[in-house]
């Protein structure tokens, strides 16, 4: 069997966590923890990046920085995941869902203005695939009726938007290192800091409520309870495991890179015959391979197509369940405007395996087997 994922695996990262249990430090914030935040802040330029517990956490990290309230609105696309909607909807705001772009399957920019109420807080653009949202036209909006931007860029380590990393380009951007993402430590996020002006409280929440990395920078005497917080920093042990694989970023990329630009040739034939669609990469947009999807004709069709391709021992799989359809969806939330893309795009998603590692055979394998389904 093909499987949908493997998690990423790059053969240092048990050294590395051996390190980490030499050091006697396997709490958070320690050698790796270190590392990483580095590493992240070296690549995307941003003012700082704090490891997380979860992609999830940081989100939720972002919400109480954004100073959400029981009451508060926060706009963000109906296709995503349930943590973009969780963060928010735990400190009591309303999820306000609006559809989708055909295209890019990323919330559509220009519904964003109808749904914006004197409720409304936050925006939150899902950079869907590692494909950018229109960031420019997203914060234009945001400034111009005083919105914060919080960047789902679970998906989005790597990829850019007119030459910036995402994750950098709203007030705060939340990044994944779960197991199924580009890279990993099992469960893990990143939270990252455009303004200096919200570092100080993002570590004091991180840290239990207390300024704590304050103290350990000898910047103060002693440390102490200031703020609401809770625990959202991970074990150095999951930051070696992560570490091993920034280090191999550009190499893991350029593999993911390759099984990607192969399905995307070997499927341009029937996109032309109106079989399929492929992916759209803006031309703005430097994306990261993190996802491979074809649009087929139907639900019907896509369903026949994942049998298929499991009775010949591929695991391909389908992705959200719209949220606004969702019993948690309608309780917290309401869709503003039509639902033209949301239901209609994701009933006719279809990826296929893409991990760090699949070989080319197999890729082969996966596209003759499609190919067979739709001319067979
Ligand atoms: C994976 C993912 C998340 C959640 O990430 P965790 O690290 O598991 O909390 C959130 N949003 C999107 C779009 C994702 O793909």
């Amino acid at each position: 069997m093909i499987k949908f994922n493997v998690p990423p695996y790059t053969g240092k990262e048990m050294d590395y966590i051996k390190k980490a249990v030499e050091n006697q430090k396997i709490c958070g914030d320690g050698e790796f923890t270190k590392k990483c935040n580095a590493w992240l802040e070296e690549k995307t330029g941003t003012t700082k990046a704090l490891l997380t517990t979860s992609c999830t956490h940081a989100t939720e990290m972002a919400a109480i920085l954004c100073d959400i309230k029981p009451g508060d609105e926060v706009i963000l696309p109906s296709y995503t995941f349930v943590s973009t909607a969780d963060a928010f909807v735990l400190r009591g705001a309303k999820a306000v869902f609006v559809d989708i772009r055909p295209d890019t399957m990323n919330m559509d920019e220009n519904l964003i203005e109808d749904a914006i109420t004197d409720k409304t807080k936050v925006i939150v653009p899902v950079h869907y695939a590692g494909v950018s949202c229109d960031m420019d036209r997203i914060n234009d909006i945001a400034a111009k009726h005083n919105l914060m931007v919080v960047e789902d860029a679970a998906q989005g380590i790597m990829s850019e938007y007119k030459g910036k990393a995402l994750g950098t380009l709203g007030d705060f951007g939340c990044f994944s290192f779960h197991e199924t993402k580009n890279f990993s430590m099992g469960e893990g996020g990143a939270l990252l800091i455009r303004d200096e002006k919200n570092i100080e409280q993002a570590e004091i929440i991180r840290e239990k409520g207390t300024n704590r990395a304050k103290f350990f920078r000898g910047q103060i005497d002693k440390y102490t309870w200031i703020d609401a917080g809770s625990s959202y920093l991970p074990s150095d042990l999951n930051a070696a495991y992560l570490y091993a694989q920034l280090e191999l970023a550009n190499e893991i990329t350029a593999d993911r890179m390759n099984t990607w630009n192969m399905y995307y040739d070997a499927f341009e034939d029937l996109e032309k015959a109106e079989r399929v669609e492929r992916p759209f990469i803006p031309s703005d947009c430097k994306h990261n391979a993190h996802m491979f999807y074809l649009k087929c004709k139907d639900l019907e069709e896509r369903t026949k197509l994942i049998k298929f391709l499991g009775e010949n021992d591929i695991l391909a799989v389908f992705h959200y369940v719209p949220l606004h359809s969702a019993p948690a969806g309608k309780m917290y939330g309401r869709f503003n405007g039509e639902d033209v893309y949301t239901t209609k795009e994701s009933e006719r998603l279809v990826r296929l395996p893409l991990y760090y590692g699949l070989k080319k055979e197999e890729t082969e394998y996966i596209i003759d087997k499609v190919k067979e389904f739709y001319h067979g």
